[in-house]
């Protein structure tokens, strides 16, 4: 375990890498292109932080470039964005409808470990949240006291728990 930590930052998808995907992803549902300006531009960071990324992604097959510089996710690319963006909404959707964490908040949080988490450790955090929101008389009952419990340490106008994700 000791180690463990430094494997994170050597995994396959760094979550700068992550976040370049999800980008090349949005550009091409709204414009239908993504070119190296775009993507700097949608990240707010300088294109030779882009280009840099982007090679280390090409490298690991995440995603091409033609020969007029546009670029486009392959298949394992948009593997990785749809099971990071899934990841991220479950884990959300844990931090603000069961741990009552303020939207925002849990947003951020979201993003921090969406890349992180393996499938198994998040396919079971949405079987525990489906259980503890579900009807059963026991989860509510846990979940109406732990909300009891909880109540002070919530801002002063919650957000509504309803919400549902963007
Ligand atoms: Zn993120």
């Amino acid at each position: 375990m000791d180690e463990l930590w430094k494997k994170f930052d050597e995994g396959e998808l760094s979550h700068s890498g992550v976040h370049h995907l999800m980008a090349v992803h949005e550009l091409h549902k709204e414009h239908g292109y993504a070119r190296g300006i775009d993507i700097a531009r949608h990240l707010d960071i300088t294109r030779g932080s882009v280009s840099v990324t982007l090679s280390k992604l090409k490298a690991k097959g995440f995603l091409t470039e033609d020969n007029n510089k546009f670029y486009r996710l392959t298949a394992k690319g948009v593997n990785a964005v749809n099971s990071v963006l899934d990841r991220r909404r479950t884990i959300e959707r844990f931090f603000r409808e069961v741990l009552m964490v303020d939207g925002s908040r849990a947003q951020e949080d979201a993003c921090k470990v969406e890349h992180l988490l393996s499938l198994e450790t998040t396919g079971k955090l949405l079987s525990f949240m489906e259980f503890l929101l579900s009807s059963k008389p026991e989860a509510s009952q846990f979940l109406a006291a732990y909300t009891h419990d909880i109540a002070d340490m919530l801002p002063e106008q919650p957000p509504s728990i309803t919400k549902t994700a963007h």
